[in-house]
């Protein structure tokens, strides 16, 4: 098993192999002849008998463990040599428990003794996540702990998500909450704005979303957490210590204890207001290569490599990883199920899925769904870049239908209604632009098979890839790229505000109307922009921060946006769970004029009151007039005004539908 990376090298540079041969075969193989092991008690336990330290290093000549009695600055007070161990495992332990101690390993591979690593699977840490720490995980809880459930959902498709970046929701004077950008931001009751505007977590109870999405909470590397006052933001796509919450978003960065209890009662808070908590993971790749925590434990085994041995790069961050490989995969699927049974979390955001493999990723959602039902899954279907993993084993938004329990976003919806995401000044079918209806209808049946939607005039995907509404993620934008705010400024221009808030009204009330599940990023409801940056990912405060005066100086559009969360949660309709009820009970009317969508929504769809639900979108900048059968229609929204509850209603005939605007009714 020694210097296996080295052996497969030298084993390249001699073999006439093609390097996609050699990758696939070769040091895949190499690697996968390694013993795995995924005992429970990896690196550390702390029981009656003692604490036991266990490391995972195959490849390793020698281990020890340093032991410290602070997170920093101090020299080991111990080293404890560590013994092989099974399957791949080096072990040590001492009699006592050593509560309140740190440590760290250190490996010798190829006679060099490598940097000192916390470990992949350090559940505490101190300052920047250098030394783990040794705690008693059960005191980090919150009171009431044992019985905090998350909400419970039948079906994703029943879940509204609204993703956040801790900084963002609350860092801004103007959020009158007192811990601004931490975990405990979420957990302060009864906050206001200056205006008097709701803010914090009354604001989400108010808007009416069920899901909190929080961007990556775990460890990441770029924030200086000894530092906070000068190293402010950054988005957390960098991952360092996988198992332990960020040091920044806890009120002492150096007590392991706090940025555990801390996002434990935030999570708690979030639970009691009946808001489910979803995690961005990003287990895709790692901020550094050679002094990662993989890297510093097992050397090599835990990424994907070229043919000339360096890390294959389908991140765009330097690395991927290769969930294939037994450990990686046990890796990822034990550190979610250690979020949910530890951390209560109720759903998982896998950033850059596709890296991963369909196997893995169908076990993520098997083992998750064993200890909550309600837990759900979605990621991006994509990769940022080539990967060795053959396309038919990447977990890719066209092999969605392949996974069990796992949702993929529709950039397909998403580029349709607003325009292309990386060209800022096109226009969707939401601002004017024709040729997006047949890829918008795509979206309004969630990509599932309907005979009235041709796949081949699809502009992104060209068939029907999945199987059910509840394998797709709706929405029209998100941390990355522009907010839709600035993607209408920027391809609007000599617009009013007015005109863009309408733009966005319209675009949003198709993503809450469309099969699947809806997703919006913070803040669009009180239309918040990043004064036009598209890659804020470490923008000053002054980009990122969402401003909440604008909840009064737009509250019109705060009522649009709760108005339209109500609607979908009162009306199953909009939530569908197969695709043969999709098929049926929507029906397309024949359109001929440019840039308008007319449905209806049939037969008391999913068990809804109403028998019928006519949509009519109108993206272009001329009225549109429309023939409603004679009947008792209920007006749900009309001119870019909504209301569930009915504003007026209708007899049937002729109706005009203003231009960029939606217009709903419905008749039980
Ligand atoms: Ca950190």
């Amino acid at each position: 098993m020694r210097n296996t990376l080295h052996a497969a090298l030298a084993l390249a540079a001699a073999a006439t192999l093609s390097p996609a041969a050699y990758a696939q075969n070769t040091m895949e193989q190499q690697y996968s002849s390694w013993p795995s092991y995924d005992g429970d008690d990896l690196e550390l336990k702390v029981d009656d008998a003692g604490t036991h330290f266990t490391l995972w290093s195959p490849s390793a000549e020698g281990a020890e463990v340093l032991i410290y009695s602070s997170d920093r600055n101090t020299a080991a007070e111990d080293t404890l040599i560590m013994k092989r161990a099974e399957r791949g495992t080096w072990r040590v332990s001492v009699p006592e428990k050593l509560y309140g101690k740190f440590y760290t390993f250190a490996v010798t591979v190829d006679g060099k003794r490598l940097a000192e690593t916390p470990g992949v699977w350090a559940k505490a840490t101190g300052t920047n996540g250098m030394r783990a720490a040794i705690i008693d995980l059960d005191s980090t809880d919150p009171e009431g702990w044992n019985n905090d459930r998350g909400p419970k959902l039948a079906n994703i498709t029943d879940a509204v998500i609204y993703e956040m970046h801790h900084r963002d929701f609350s860092i801004d004077p103007s959020s009158g909450i007192v811990h601004k950008g931490k975990f405990l931001a979420l957990t302060e009751p009864g906050t206001s704005s200056p205006l008097g505007a709701k803010t914090g977590i009354e604001h989400l109870k108010e808007l009416g979303i069920t899901h909190v999405h929080i961007l990556p909470s775990y460890d990441y590397n770029s924030v200086d957490e000894a530092n906070l006052q000068t190293n402010g933001y950054n988005w957390g796509y960098d991952p360092f210590n996988y198992n332990t919450p960020e040091g920044s978003y806890s009120t002492d960065p150096a007590n392991p204890k706090a940025r555990i209890s801390e996002m434990k009662q935030m999570v708690k808070a979030l639970h009691d207001a009946g808001i489910g908590v979803v995690m961005d993971v990003v287990y895709n790749h790692t901020a550094n290569n050679d002094d990662s925590n993989f890297s510093l434990t097992a050397p090599g085994y835990y990424y994907r490599h070229r043919a000339d041995g360096s890390y294959s790069d389908a991140s765009g961050c330097g690395n991927e990883t290769a969930s294939e490989r037994q450990q990686m995969r046990d890796f990822i699927v034990n550190s979610v199920k250690y979020w949910a049974d530890e951390y209560h979390i109720d759903g998982f955001r896998f950033d850059l899925m596709a890296i991963h493999d369909i196997e893995t990723m169908n076990e993520v959602a098997a083992e998750l769904k064993k200890i909550n039902p309600s837990i759900f899954v979605y990621g991006e279907g994509w990769t940022a870049g080539d990967s060795p993993l053959p396309v038919e084993r990447r977990a890719l938004k066209e092999n969605v239908d392949k996974m069990n329990g796992i949702s993929v976003f529709s950039d397909d919806l998403r580029d349709a209604v607003k325009g292309h995401y990386s060209n800022a000044a096109d226009r969707g079918f939401a601002t004017g632009k024709p040729g997006n209806e047949e890829t918008v209808k795509i979206g309004i049946v969630a990509s599932t098979a309907h005979p009235q939607v041709d796949y081949s005039k699809g502009n992104n995907s060209k068939f029907a890839y999945a199987g059910a509404p509840t394998e797709i993620i709706n929405y029209v934008s998100c941390h990355d790229d522009l907010t839709l705010t600035d993607k209408l400024a920027k391809s609007m221009p000599g617009s009013s505000e007015a005109e863009r808030q309408r733009a966005a009204r319209l675009a949003q009330t198709i993503v809450f109307t469309s099969q699947g599940t809806p997703f919006m990023f913070a803040g669009e409801e009180v239309f918040r922009d990043k004064k036009g940056v598209h890659n804020s990912y470490k923008s000053p405060d002054s980009i990122n921060a969402i401003d909440w005066t604008l909840k009064t100086k737009n509250a019109d559009q705060f009522a649009y946006y709760k108005g339209l969360i109500a609607l979908r949660k009162a009306h199953p309709a909009f939530r569908m769970t197969t695709a043969d009820e999709i098929a049926r009970n929507i029906v397309f009317d024949k359109v001929s004029a440019p840039n308008v969508i007319s449905y209806s929504i049939r037969n008391n769809a999913n068990g809804d009151a109403w028998r019928e639900i006519k949509l009519v979108f109108n993206g272009s900048d001329e009225a549109y007039t429309t023939k409603i059968p004679k009947g008792k229609w209920i007006i749900v929204a009309r001119d870019g005004n909504i209301n569930p509850d009915g504003m007026g209603t209708f007899e049937g005939g002729k109706i005009s539908v203003e231009p960029t605007s939606a217009l709903i009714l419905a008749r039980e």
